[in-house]
């Protein structure tokens, strides 16, 4: 089995294991994404979430972030960690947001990339999520199934591993495959502890077990 069919035998796998391939960041709007993103730096998707319903009920919307105080902003974002820079790129964030783009998120990954804290991955889920493009997310949960999966060898470089997923994995696949990597890679192939082989639904495709 070459690397495109296992590949692809990857993708249908984890189809089946998890059916819903849903970001784990809770979001009703573009713009509310965008700010759970730079909050989930270093830091977990629930705690995230725990903390998006009062900013966003005291920051309504982009042009209210916009005008924040960043030292209010900071004391509610603090639990996330990184709360001063966090701060800061979310008001930069929506600035510009509402300067350049009329509050609205933009759809291409240039303009993305060039709003305050907004880096490929990040670029990469929104433009996957919210306008149903072709993307690859490299999180962690990516870059690790990815090389012991055997998808990419030996790369850690997020940026890298982007460029070779992109040429495996057929375009409307990516951005849920990514997902589907998150779930996986928390309930079975995990960081820190040895990652549970047995019971992987990935077992006959992975490098690991070939
Ligand atoms: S077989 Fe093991 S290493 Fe490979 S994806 Fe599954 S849990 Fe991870």
């Amino acid at each position: 089995m070459d690397l495109r069919e296992r590949t692809m035998h990857v993708i249908e796998s984890l189809k089946q294991e998890y059916p819903l391939a849903l970001c784990t960041l809770d979001h009703d709007q573009a713009w509310k994404l965008l700010v759970s993103v730079r909050l989930a730096a270093q830091c977990t998707d629930e705690r995230v979430n725990q903390i998006t319903p009062g900013l966003f009920s005291a920051y309504p919307s982009p042009q209210a972030l916009a005008r924040a105080e960043e030292d209010d902003l900071e004391r509610i974002v603090r639990p996330c960690g990184l709360g001063r820079s966090k701060a800061r790129d979310i008001r930069g964030c929506m600035q510009r947001l509402v300067d350049v783009f009329d509050g609205r998120v933009p759809d291409t990954m240039e303009e993305l990339l060039s709003l305050p804290g907004v880096g490929r991955k990040s670029a990469n889920l929104i433009l996957g999520d919210i306008f149903g493009k072709p993307a690859i997310v490299t999180d962690t949960h990516c870059i690790r199934l990815s090389n012991r999966i055997g998808l990419v060898k030996n790369e850690r470089d997020p940026a890298k591993v982007e460029r070779e997923l992109r040429a495996l994995v057929p375009p409307e696949e990516g951005n849920d495959l990514c997902h589907r990597f998150v779930l996986h890679g928390r309930r079975i192939c995990t960081a820190r502890k040895n990652p549970d082989c047995l019971r992987c639904c990935l077992k006959n495709f992975c490098e690991r077990n070939l």
